[in-house]
């Protein structure tokens, strides 16, 4: 076995994120693994933009209160709760409007043999979107 050193926090870009997140990274498999799991921290109003996972992600919430929201659907996130998004399905997560979020994200890589990107990323979240995403709390 091997214990692993604790990575350094990094910002995320605001390439794909609006507002101020963070996360640390906690495993990244080495082949034949493929797992991957951040702990990611979003400050109040502070999401995502709009993506997708090519093997889907599950997101384990441990503090604070989020969203996560498709096309048709707002699922309001509180400690203890976990979301899946299957293969494919656009969708965006981040923190309640006053409240910090972290949540833990847990996907995979695809086999480098299907040529797909692990997430593939969209347009941010309009601050219309988040608006109506929020009045669900
Ligand atoms: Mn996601």
């Amino acid at each position: 076995m091997e214990r692993i050193p604790a990575t350094s926090t990094t910002k995320a870009t605001a390439d794909w994120f609006t507002g101020d997140v963070y996360y640390d990274v906690i495993a990244r498999g080495e082949e034949p693994s493929r797992i991957r799991v951040n702990t990611v921290r979003f400050t109040p109003g502070a999401r995502t933009a709009w993506h997708h996972h090519a093997c889907g992600q599950t997101l384990h919430v441990t503090d604070g209160v989020g969203l996560v929201v498709t096309a048709d659907e707002v699922i309001v996130m509180r400690p203890g709760d976990t979301v899946w998004t299957p293969p494919g399905e656009r969708h965006w997560h981040g923190a309640a409007p006053a409240d910090f979020m972290t949540h833990l994200a847990m996907w995979e890589a695809p086999d480098p043999a299907a040529g797909l990107a692990e997430t593939t990323w969209g347009d941010h979240v309009t601050d219309a979107e988040y608006d109506a995403a929020a009045a669900s709390l």
